[in-house]
């Protein structure tokens, strides 16, 4: 139908853009996919082919991006995302927040489209404020491991700035903290997916350092429900949107140890360099501008992608080298 919004998603076949494609399509919106599967995978979004609302584009979004008809929003979601990922690709991830991000800027101009762009509590660094608010600038080291990725996405936001203040265009800054559920890839080395691969398959549970560093985990429809928020508003600065309930990862082993009821054990391996030492999001702003709180609570959003992990087939779960090794 000609009325319906558009709107077009970067990183449509990764974890967070696959949901948000789902979300925008029960909303009665067009949804356009984009995403060239370097680290996204088309099962996340088998299920939309048959739409007449969907499309898709196997397309690399740091190249010129060419698409035709209206849009009405765009957001911004491909890149590489977990450690892992951006230690084995470190130049795709800088392209997908610098070039990339150029090229949805540009296309909005044409469209008139209205941006949203995925930025994270990366941006933050090794924070040495906590919890971490908007406000506070971040503690990064440019020229480390994780380097590419939070300098990637803290151009993203100066570029973002810069289009909104010297073009007049349309942009929200979302900073998205660690966050889970089905459809995470399960060899992408995040700590979760991590966990319960290896409570699966048998095997002990690898800690980096002594587990005592903090993280703060988001169920995705919470962060589904934020961003969708933000995107209908009308505030341009960045807001955080995470779940402030912070555990460390050696408890988070103790939970996932629990809900899996495997016999393995937490076995502690070296720290990676940089690895935040605490994390937790400051949602005030979330909560006064947005009206958004998470409503997920830790054990039911475990129970679900422990549920969907086990449903994955033997193959996919013995699948644990990295897909760029
Ligand atoms: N981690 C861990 N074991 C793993 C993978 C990760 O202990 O097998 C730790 C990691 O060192 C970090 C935390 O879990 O302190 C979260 O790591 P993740 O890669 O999920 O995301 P990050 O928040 O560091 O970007």
């Amino acid at each position: 139908m000609a009325n319906r919004k558009r709107v077009l998603i970067t990183g449509a076949a990764g974890f967070l853009g696959s949901h948000l494609c789902d979300r925008f399509i029960a909303e009665g919106y067009d949804v356009v996919g984009m995403d060239n599967l370097i680290t996204g995978d088309l099962k996340n979004i088998e299920h939309l082919f048959k739409l007449e609302q969907f499309e898709f584009y196997h397309h690399d979004v740091s190249k010129f991006i060419h698409v035709p008809g209206k849009l009405d929003y765009i957001l911004h979601f491909a890149s590489p995302a977990s450690p892992i990922d951006y230690l084995k690709i470190p130049i795709q991830t800088l392209k997908v927040g610098s070039l990339g991000i150029h090229n949805c800027l540009g296309l909005a101009r044409v469209k008139n489209a209205r941006v949203l762009i995925a930025s994270t509590s990366e941006v933050y660094g090794d924070p040495m404020v906590h919890p971490q608010t908007e406000e506070y600038w971040g503690n990064v080291n440019p020229v480390g491991p994780r380097g590419v990725y939070d300098e990637a996405k803290r151009f993203q936001e100066a570029m973002t700035m810069a289009y909104h203040t010297f073009h007049g265009l349309e942009t929200r800054i979302v900073r998205i903290f660690n966050t889970y559920g089905p459809r995470m890839r399960l060899n992408d080395g995040r700590v979760l997916p991590a966990f319960i691969g290896q409570a699966l398959r048998g095997e002990d549970l690898t800690m980096f350092g002594d587990g005592s560093q903090t993280r703060s985990f988001c169920y995705v429809s919470d962060l589904v429900e934020g961003i969708f928020r933000l995107l209908m508003s009308d505030y341009a600065q960045p807001v955080n949107i995470g779940n402030p309930d912070e555990i460390t990862i050696r408890e988070f082993g103790e939970e996932i140890i629990k809900l899996t009821g495997t016999n393995q054990k937490l076995v502690s391996k070296p720290l990676p360099k940089d690895d935040p030492k605490q994390r937790k999001p400051d949602i005030t702003k979330a909560k006064e501008i947005l009206g958004w709180e998470p409503k997920v609570n830790r054990a039911e959003g475990l129970k679900i992608t422990y549920d969907y992990f086990k449903s994955l087939s033997p193959e996919e779960l013995n699948k644990t080298a990295h897909r760029f090794d």
